[in-house]
């Protein structure tokens, strides 16, 4: 792209080969409201500042004891309105969950209720320090408290640690408060098994923990093949991760049947529950034999994902594993007041594996979180599992009959729909459909995930889209696989309307420019 630089604008707009966006070109690089924006270093200058302050008096004392800065720090002086133009200007060029349907399969888009933003944002929630004294902030320990009871109740766990920032965090403490365990029995086990249709992060996160990984084959309706795992017990298997319902949008029948085998092992079973939504207020985990699972509440509980401040994956834990969980944690005293239970309360916490943060500082997610499920209630909370469920379906059963969907025959799909790019033409791939959805106007599914199906397209609408959305994305998806059928070369071009066309995938991910410098 023409970037515009210091020494003046260039049109950015570009004509195509294809022609589509030939047209005059302006002088701004602007085209109607698609607005061109160039970084922050390009607009603004380290000369010029946004705001009026007294010039300083070289000779004058400060109180910073000689630690004054000497030089300036470098960043770009702008007025307030040009900040919050160039911050606005590059929101739009992106795609979020306010502006339309968001399929990202795996990743539970929902709507964020806007209620919850009203409730995160009352003072004492939102102004509070993590080092102000406990008596004063009791509301906000409550809120934990009480967020920390309803996932408890919803998973049949007896425990949970509220401090992971996020899925794969959670991963983490899960398998430290595993490890702990076999540690204090003098039981040095070294591999987790992870079978196939698992998330990725559940073997990065046994590897990360310095564990060997192993893989177990899924069977061929996508689920974990029970034989093989059974094989592969022993004395050196630490335990398993299984996610479900898992990646292939499909519930585990057989889970009681194979933690009571891991148990049997003396391994221990970690749930990656990223995907609860699906099961919510129907299943609970703490039934199937789960010692470990970690809940994102950016899925499931309507928090945003990012944007919001730190995000939260709290984890449940089996009364087997409790005793390891992290530190701080809230407690609550017979006289019903609440406080947070660190190192030094020796007699308070068990064995701990220690900490994963600091602090809880998601105050914001966990007030958005609790809103999500007062307001919903515990019938609610089961509805939004059935309808995410109904939702799916509706969208498998919509396409199935153009789109190759490898695991329809084996049942309802659970909070998602999985395809796969079996007989595209013209050597179009998934990726050519997932850029022409873009030119539709939506947010492209997941793509290439799960590694069990040729081309996978992992769909997942959850329940807060109206069956007019859903209408809507299917007639354009049943379009653009017409075209991949048909192998409409002009796939391979697209998107032709976005903000930008196609990037160089690799590049970025081989060799990202993460600091700016000077135009030579
Ligand atoms: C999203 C997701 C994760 C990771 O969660 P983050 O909050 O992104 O770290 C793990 N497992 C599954 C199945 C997921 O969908």
């Amino acid at each position: 792209m023409n970037a515009p630089n210091k020494s003046g604008w260039k049109p950015a707009m570009q004509v195509s080969e294809d022609g589509l966006h030939n047209g005059p070109s302006t002088t701004t690089g602007n085209r109607a409201l698609m607005l061109e924006e160039p970084l922050i270093f390009e607009i603004g200058h380290s000369q010029t500042t946004g705001v009026d302050l007294p010039e300083i008096d070289d000779g004058a004392p400060t109180r910073l004891a000689g630690l004054e800065r000497s030089e300036p720090i470098g960043l770009v002086g702008l007025t307030e309105p040009e900040t919050v133009r160039h911050y606005t200007r590059l929101s739009r060029q992106n795609y979020g969950i306010d502006l339309g349907f968001f399929p990202l399969g795996s990743c539970t888009m929902k709507h964020n209720p806007r209620l919850n933003e009203k409730m995160a944002r009352l003072p004492g929630f939102a102004d509070i320090h993590p080092l102000a004294p406990q008596q004063s902030v009791q509301g906000a320990l409550q809120v934990i408290h009480e967020l920390g009871d309803w996932l408890c109740k919803l998973t049949g766990m007896p425990s949970v640690a509220m401090s992971p920032k996020a899925g794969a965090h959670g991963e983490l403490c899960g398998i430290l408060a595993i490890r702990a365990a076999h540690t204090a029995r003098g039981d040095a086990r070294k591999v987790v098994l992870v079978p196939e249709s698992a998330h990725g992060t559940n073997p990065a996160t046994a590897a990360f923990a310095g564990y060997e990984v192993e893989d177990i084959p899924a069977t061929a309706e996508g689920r974990v093949d029970v034989a093989k795992l059974k094989e592969r017990l022993g004395p050196d298997v630490a335990g398993v991760m299984i996610t479900n319902p898992n990646t292939c949008g499909l519930f585990e029948k057989d889970f009681r049947e194979i933690a009571d085998a891991v148990h049997d092992a003396g391994g221990y079973v970690y749930c990656d529950g990223a995907n609860f939504n699906a099961i919510v207020g129907r299943v609970r985990p703490g039934d199937l034999g789960v010692d470990a699972m970690h809940i994102n509440l950016h899925k499931t509980f309507s928090t945003p994902h990012g944007g919001g401040g730190p995000g939260s994956g709290p984890v449940v834990f089996s009364e087997a594993l409790a005793p390891y969980a992290p530190l701080p944690f809230v407690k609550k005293s017979d006289a019903g007041e609440y406080h947070l239970v660190e190192e030094e309360d020796g007699d308070e916490c068990g064995p701990t594996f220690g900490r994963m943060t600091a602090f809880h500082g998601q105050m914001g997610m966990f007030t958005r979180a609790l809103t999500y499920m007062l307001s919903h209630g515990a019938d609610g909370l089961k509805q939004v599992a059935e309808d995410a469920v109904l939702n799916a379906n509706y969208v498998l059963r919509g396409l199935e009959d153009i789109l190759h969907a490898p695991f329809a025959d084996s049942g309802p799909c659970m909070h998602e729909a999985l395809f796969g790019d079996k007989d595209f033409g013209g050597g179009l791939s998934t990726l050519d459909l997932a850029k022409a959805l873009i030119d539709e106007g939506f947010h492209p599914m997941t793509v290439y995930f799960p590694l069990v199906v040729h081309g996978a397209m992992l769909v997942e609408p959850t329940e807060t889209e109206s069956k007019a959305s859903l209408d809507q994305f299917i007639t354009a998806f049943r379009s653009v696989t017409e075209r991949a059928l048909a192998g409409d070369e002009s796939m391979k071009q697209a998107p032709y309307y976005a903000p930008r066309r196609r990037l160089d995938e690799t590049a970025a991910a081989r060799k990202p420019k993460l600091a700016w410098s000077e135009p030579e």
